[in-house]
């Protein structure tokens, strides 16, 4: 049966998409069949999946309100080797929409019953709020990935999901967990992001990654080139850092 995470941090530009990008791509590496499903009207897990998210007729809005069923909006990334639930601006509406819709919270999560033996994993790339599509990864999950930067206001933003999470399990989906915490973009000549780095350990224990994504440029190069940084260069820092995290998420996983 699919384990189905969610890649959350309601803060934007922190690695959210990069690391559902990369870890899709590295599991895949791995011998794992994984569905990544975009949930940001950005779009941009679509789009560095290879996917123009401009061409489709079906995404996962289609999915969430009704219109449409999973194997209808499927699609796959052509060189990442995952298949993708594509988002683009659509999406947005969905927001409001889905507000007036029954058992609003769970639409993802019924859907994904459908596909539950497809995959080994299902990978959600959230937007960065706490709304009503972020409640729908989370009440459809059974786990959090949370990909931080080792900064001074991390640890405060850091609490907010913490509480929301909180909440979700006590009230919807008793399955959620924090699975663990990403350290990204990490720059170890920057003293302040070793202290940070260490109080989130001594804080977190277990739930902090042994893996640890450097700060790396062809990460950041990948997407333009429709590619996860993982294919796009493998020899690189970052993608080597992902592969590390897959492998280390595959152990996790088979120890819950
Ligand atoms: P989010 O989805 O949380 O908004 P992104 O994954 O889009 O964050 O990352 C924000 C920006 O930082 C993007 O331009 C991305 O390419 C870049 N980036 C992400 N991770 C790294 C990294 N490890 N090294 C360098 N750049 C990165
Ligand atoms: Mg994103």
């Amino acid at each position: 049966m699919a384990r189905v995470f969610c890649v959350a941090n309601q803060k934007g530009g922190v690695g959210k998409t990069t690391t559902c990008v990369n870890l899709a791509a590295a599991l895949h590496a791995q011998g794992q069949r994984v569905l990544l499903i975009d949930l940001d009207p950005q779009g941009n897990a679509t789009m560095g999946s290879g996917i123009d998210k401009r061409s489709l007729t079906r995404t996962v809005y289609h999915l969430l309100v009704g219109i449409a069923d999973l194997a209808a909006c499927r699609v796959s990334s052509p060189e990442g080797g995952y298949d993708v639930l594509p988002a683009n601006r659509e999406l947005a509406g969905a927001e409001v929409e889905l507000v007036e819709l029954e058992r609003r919270e769970n639409r993802l999560r019924d859907a994904l019953v459908a596909i539950e033996n497809d995959y080994e994993f299902v990978l959600i790339d959230c937007p960065p709020s706490l709304s009503m599509l972020t409640l729908n990864g989370l009440c459809a999950s059974h786990g959090v990935i949370i990909p931080m930067q080792c900064e001074y206001y991390a640890l405060e933003g850091l609490s907010d999901l913490v509480n929301t999470i909180k909440k979700v399990h006590a009230n919807l989906n008793r399955d959620l967990k924090i699975i663990g915490l990403l350290r990204v973009m990490f720059d170890t000549r920057i003293t302040l992001q070793q202290q940070v780095s260490a109080q989130l350990e001594s804080h977190f224990g277990d739930k902090v990654f042994r893996a640890v994504v450097p700060r790396n440029v062809r990460l950041a190069e990948a997407p333009s080139h429709g590619l996860p940084g993982v294919v796009f260069d493998p020899a690189s820092k970052g993608a080597r850092a992902y592969v590390t995290f897959a492998k280390e998420m595959i152990k996790r996983v088979a120890a819950l």
